[in-house]
């Protein structure tokens, strides 16, 4: 599994692949695998929060 968060909202979500679109702002947006590979942030089943807190696109 891999978490996505939406470019626009910021809205997160664990999924396979990514909704097309997002259930949070009702938008076709761009979603960022924001997903732990390292084992700094817990490994695979976690956040990485650095990419999480990443500035969202606020256009
Ligand atoms: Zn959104």
């Amino acid at each position: 599994m891999t978490f996505w968060q939406c470019s626009k909202c910021g809205y997160q979500l664990k999924a396979e692949e990514p909704p097309e679109e997002c259930p949070s702002c009702h938008e076709k947006c761009l979603f960022s695998d924001i997903s732990c590979y390292i084992p700094e942030c817990g490994g695979e089943g976690n956040i990485d929060p650095r990419l999480a807190g990443r500035q969202v696109n606020k256009d």
